[in-house]
């Protein structure tokens, strides 16, 4: 059983209320693997850096055992950068810049020990290298994707392609909105449900998530955190964290699904409270479960006989 995370790896400029860099090391692929690598290997990478992408971080996920015979470097341009500045609503933010550099043409090719990949989690990227990242494999078990405004705007009809071939979307509540035109969060989950997924789960910034499957809706809480510094990379984690757990644990039914929910949302919670990644690179197995069992705790209802009437 492996994991495959393609996605973006990227250098991020950041900009929050308390605090702003101007350079640290980013991207949808590097939040997946670096979080997922702590429930589960092997993880392949499949991704495109620059002539600038510095050998420290290299070592960071060679320290991770993430395997990186994907990880393609390209000296003629430079790594993706993003930048981005959130407002004191930590759920807002705006995009200040996006250069796609090395990734403007990236062609992924998938070596031949990934094509196996049971799980593939295709992070925050275009559609089209998406898709074609799903025509170079056997097929896997479980399709992940996570994708953003960026593209549903601006890649509408290569999204759509590859929704088709996905079994769970990973999307925020305005995301679900834009994607299928419909307001009401379970009228839009239902659309999407017909664009091909039959998993959704749309994340709510610091209110949770909720997870659509064929047999209902689970609402997953979210963590009362003192001090969220950086956003960044939450869903991405979040992402990380779902999929490493369904790839520990080997099972894909409902009641394993609100699980890693669970795992998903305690990872994002970690990877606030620090700058960029800067918290997902230490963490122990230890503080993972106590994490994952206070959010079991805080919305389970202990059964008493008379609480319904
Ligand atoms: P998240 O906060 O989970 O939505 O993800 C933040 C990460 O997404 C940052 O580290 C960025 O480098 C990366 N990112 C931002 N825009 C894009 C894009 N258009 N394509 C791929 N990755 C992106």
């Amino acid at each position: 059983m492996s994991i495959l995370v393609v996605g973006s790896v990227a250098y991020d400029g950041i900009e929050t209320p308390f605090g702003k860099t101007d350079r640290i090391l980013g991207g949808s692929a590097t939040y997946i693997s670096l979080t997922s690598s702590y429930f589960h290997k092997p993880l392949k990478l499949v991704g495109v850096v620059g002539s600038d992408f510095a050998d420290s971080d290299i070592q960071l996920f060679r320290d991770k055992n993430i395997d990186l015979e994907g990880l393609q470097i390209d000296k003629s341009g430079k790594t993706f950068f993003w930048k981005g500045r959130y407002h004191y609503d930590l759920n807002n933010r705006d995009t200040l810049d996006t250069q796609l550099n090395v990734f403007e043409k990236f062609d992924p090719v998938i070596p031949d020990s990934y094509r196996d990949a049971r799980i593939v989690c295709l992070g925050n990227i275009a559609p089209a290298l998406q898709g074609k990242v799903l025509e170079q494999i056997d097929k896997p078990d479980l399709v992940i994707l996570d994708t953003m405004n960026f593209w549903i705007e601006g890649a509408r009809a290569d999204l759509e392609g590859t929704l088709k071939r996905v079994d769970v979307l990973i999307i925020n509540d305005s995301e679900a909105r834009e994607l299928s035109g419909e307001p009401n969060l379970v009228k839009a989950a239902e659309k999407i449900h017909d664009m091909g997924p039959s998993t959704l789960i749309i994340k709510k910034g610091e209110h949770g998530a909720l997870l659509f499957t064929k047999g209902g809706v689970f609402s997953a809480p979210a963590y009362p955190i003192v001090d969220i510094f950086d956003p960044t990379g939450a869903g991405d984690t979040f992402l990380g964290g779902f999929a490493g757990w369904l790839a520990r644990s080997g099972t894909y039914d409902d009641d394993n699904f609100r699980r890693a929910v669970i795992y998903g949302s305690a990872m994002a919670s970690f990877c606030v409270e620090k700058f960029g990644p800067e918290r997902l690179i230490n963490l122990t197995a230890e503080e993972i479960i106590e994490r994952y069992t206070d959010f079991r705790t805080l919305s389970a209802i202990p059964v008493q006989q008379d609480d319904v009437f």
